[in-house]
């Protein structure tokens, strides 16, 4: 096999590897924030607990007090 790439190839790609910052969970017992990053198992560090509610980081819940 000679693969030739034909028009002088602009393959310099790759795939940005965007490094996605840790999502802030809020825990379901103890109600404290914590940092937790996509790959890592949702836990309370500070309890233990493992049911967390996310935060939602896009929109912002705003009420107005009225
Ligand atoms: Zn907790």
């Amino acid at each position: 096999m000679s693969y030739q790439g034909g028009q002088g190839g602009s393959y310099g790609g790759g795939a940005p590897i965007r490094a996605q910052p840790p999502m802030e969970y809020i825990c379901a017992e103890c109600a404290s924030i914590n940092e937790i990053k996509p790959r890592e198992p949702i836990r309370c560090r500070e309890c233990g607990h493992r049911i967390m509610y996310k935060k939602r980081t896009n929109r912002m819940l705003q009420f107005e007090a009225r």
